[in-house]
């Protein structure tokens, strides 16, 4: 265990130790709060970096000086400029470039891969996914289901939490695959679920899927950019994130997608296609017969919407001069710190109010997030603590979820959190 001590004076002592305390000033904070916030929020909607306005501006510039010719005299040529994104967000999620491109939005992009890779046949027909997943994954599932006539009820198979625990155990993961066997055609899970925060055994379940012979997609929109990556390692089938959350590139912002490079070269997949999936090299020789990109690129639909790239490659390129292994060794230490804070103020103050975080206590399976139970006192309590500046997020009946980031995120926010709850209990 960590020796913390809930005090400010210790909190500026992590600050000052902590090799991320500039990257701070690269970014926004809001300023319609009473004072100043904790941010808490970057889960849901990363924070602006001071450096995104630039990007977007070059793009803007490009645009009034060439007009149309800016796809090809652009200081990054519109025609190519997903390009530019590649590497950077490839190395994100552990992929070859050619696994991985930047297009569309998340909803859009789970879609477009389960076009290709939830192909029910014969008694395979069923996808194994989490229970209460995030509404928009749910209607997607669903609707994939429906648009191969299949019965919802029999195929959509949802997996919830023991009796009176709050994670999915993975070995339960694990046993349910075994369990559906050949009916299996797809498994498709959150790799941080978005409620709770916990992070799955996404290489354990990859491989059990593979074993009954079933395809694996991951939804990474809580993992991107959050937790260790291996995709292309893993053996991942595909993966698709979205940009905004951790990833601090504009409300609605892009979305990344991943195939692993068994599929990625097989032009016989079903897909649905567009004309920037198109071999480029003839793209705008407009022929009708459609020949795939072979790579991830092959899935792209529409020519990108460069302001909105311009927005993630200003954020990647922060994530690339921080560095992964620094954001995660300071996301560990900060959300430890967070939650010994929490514990402390239940210590004292329990009989009141009392906090029970329901993310998993290990390190080793959660990224930056608490999700936190709150009895005694409810909505209320949050209500005040939005009052005095904290920017959290609230889920009926009564959970807290938090999401401190570890590029801007301070231990004297930690602090500070702490301050201000105890405050509002203590009022
Ligand atoms: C945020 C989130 C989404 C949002 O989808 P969009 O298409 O970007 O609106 C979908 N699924 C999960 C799991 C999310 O966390």
């Amino acid at each position: 265990m960590q020796n913390f001590e809930y005090s400010l004076e210790f909190a500026k002592k992590m600050d000052q130790q902590d090799p991320l305390r500039s990257f701070r000033d690269k970014f926004y904070f809001p300023s319609f709060t009473k004072g100043e916030p904790v941010y808490y929020t970057g889960n849901s909607l990363g924070l602006q970096p001071k450096s995104t306005a630039s990007y977007i501006q070059e793009e803007l510039e490009a645009w009034q000086k060439y007009g149309v010719e800016g796809h090809f005299l652009a200081k990054k040529p519109w025609v190519s400029y997903h390009e530019f994104l590649t590497s950077k967000a490839a190395k994100i999620v552990g992929a070859k470039e050619e696994e991985v491109v930047i297009t569309h939005s998340l909803t859009t992009n789970l879609h477009l891969l389960m076009v290709s890779f939830y192909r029910p046949k014969g008694i395979r027909t069923k996808i194994l996914c989490e229970g209460k997943a995030f509404p928009s994954d749910q209607y997607a599932l669903q609707s994939q289901v429906k648009f191969h006539d299949l019965d919802l009820k029999d195929n959509l198979i949802e997996m919830f939490p023991r009796e009176g625990e709050n994670n999915l155990r993975d070995e339960d993961v694990i046993a349910k695959i075994n369990e559906l066997g050949d009916t299996l055609a797809l498994v498709m899970i959150g790799g941080v679920n978005y409620y709770t925060g916990q992070k799955f055994d996404m290489k354990s379940i990859t491989a059990a899927g593979h074993a009954v012979g079933s395809v694996v997609g991951w939804d990474l929109a809580h993992a991107a950019g959050n937790v260790e990556l291996k995709l292309n390692e893993w053996g991942v089938d595909f993966a698709a994130w979205c940009t905004y959350k951790y990833m601090n590139s504009s409300p609605g912002g892009v979305s990344g997608m991943f195939v692993h490079e068994k599929h990625a070269y097989n032009t016989d997949l079903p897909r649905f296609a567009g004309w920037w999936g198109h071999n480029k090299e003839r793209r705008f020789l407009m022929e009708p017969q459609f020949d795939p990109m072979r790579g991830a690129e092959g899935w792209q639909l529409s020519n990108a919407p460069v302001l909105g790239m311009a927005a993630h490659l200003a954020s990647l390129d922060i994530f690339e001069e921080a560095g992964m292994d620094r954001i995660f060794a300071k996301r560990d230490l900060l959300t430890a710190y967070i939650e010994f804070i929490i514990d402390e103020i239940t210590a004292k103050h329990g009989e009141k109010c009392s906090f029970e975080i329901i993310t998993p206590r290990d390190k080793t399976k959660r990224g930056a997030q608490l999700s936190i139970l709150v009895h005694g006192m409810g909505k209320a309590l949050f209500d005040k603590m939005w009052d005095e500046g904290i920017i959290a997020d609230w889920r009926e009946p009564n959970v807290i979820r938090i999401g401190p980031a570890p590029l801007y995120n301070s231990f004297e926010d930690a602090y500070r959190f702490g301050q201000i709850i105890e405050r509002v209990i203590l009022a």
